[in-house]
């Protein structure tokens, strides 16, 4: 199975790197200066040219704030370019394999959100990785759409590096309460999305959009404290649970981003990871590299 995938730096794309010899993938990844997705037709045209069975979108833009500020650029990487990736692929009969957000649901309910579930996003993050999805969508050809949240690993920017970071030394820390979704560990991610390519080059793919979560559903100050539980700092802070209302942000964040995961089991038979383990992992991960 030849696996051309976009991003080389990013949290998924790293574990890409790891995942794919361990299940026999030939995976050739594009970083930024390979492949810009601010150059919707020099994406295309790789994949035009590429020698693989399926392509992977492990790129994206995600700093979800600073979003705000450039909604044109975010526009191009999260849905003009992937759009033209797709309809690429999609000439060609190569599965497109696309990640998007819990960020596209406004975060109303309690209820854990379906796919089909009505879709109003709360930024412009999530307005452009939508618009990303409709246009994969659109291009018509074999794809998955796996929405995802709250993910983290040993790499770049997550939740759980800037609890270590911001934490060292701390008494205590003020942490928001009242948002509950799915912590994700990269790694799984990395590893669903080769075993989909792998029912796909095995002729099973089933095409649409999947939600891909960690369980069970927490709060970020949750999550802070299973993070600080299992970290072996000098000083562990105690967590002070917050409102969101009292940490503003220039994104609107969604304070119900739990995705029910029941779709990529049936079709797939990808179970929910647990969060715990991962966040064990990870944090190994970090203790022993640094
Ligand atoms: P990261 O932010 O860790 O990595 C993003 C990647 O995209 C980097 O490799 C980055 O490269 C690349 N990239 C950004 N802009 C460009 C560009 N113009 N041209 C080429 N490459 C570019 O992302 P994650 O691995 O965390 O996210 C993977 C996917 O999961 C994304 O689709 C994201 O929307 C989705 N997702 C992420 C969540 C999260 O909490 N992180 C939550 C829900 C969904 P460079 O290093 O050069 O900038």
């Amino acid at each position: 199975m030849r696996i051309l995938s976009f991003g080389t730096t990013g949290q998924v794309a790293l574990e890409l790197a790891r995942a794919a010899p361990l299940v026999g993938a030939e995976l050739t990844q594009v970083g930024r200066a390979g492949a810009d997705l601010t150059d919707p037709a020099a994406c295309a045209a790789l994949i035009a040219g590429a020698k693989a069975d399926i392509v992977i979108n492990a790129a994206a833009h995600t700093a979800v704030d600073q979003a705000e500020a450039e909604p044109d650029l975010a526009r191009t990487i999260n849905a003009t370019t992937p759009g033209a990736m797709a309809v690429a692929a999609a000439r060609r009969g190569l599965p497109f394999l696309h990640i998007s957000t819990d960020y596209v649901f406004d975060g109303s309910g309690t209820r854990p959100w379906r796919e089909d579930d009505p879709v109003a996003p709360l930024g412009v993050y999530g307005a452009t990785k939508l618009e990303g999805e409709r246009l994969v969508a659109a291009a018509g050809g074999p794809h998955v759409i796996m929405r995802t949240s709250w993910v983290f690993s040993a790499h770049g920017k997550n939740f759980v590096k800037t609890m270590l970071r911001v934490g060292a030394g701390r008494d205590e820390l003020s942490v928001v309460a009242d948002q509950r979704g799915g912590p994700t560990p990269a790694h799984e991610i990395a590893r669903a999305l080769l075993a989909i390519a792998a029912s796909f080059a095995e002729g099973r793919g089933t095409t649409g959009t999947f939600h891909f979560a960690g369980r069970p559903a927490t709060s970020w100050a949750d999550f802070a404290s299973a993070i600080f539980e299992r970290a072996h700092l000098p000083k562990k802070p105690r967590v002070i649970p917050i409102a969101t209302a009292d940490y503003p942000t220039p994104a609107r964040r969604p304070a119900n981003s739990v995705l029910d995961c029941t779709r990529i089991r049936d079709s797939y038979g990808i179970g929910q990871p647990d969060w715990r383990t991962g966040l064990t992992t990870v944090i190994t991960e970090l203790e022993t590299s640094s």
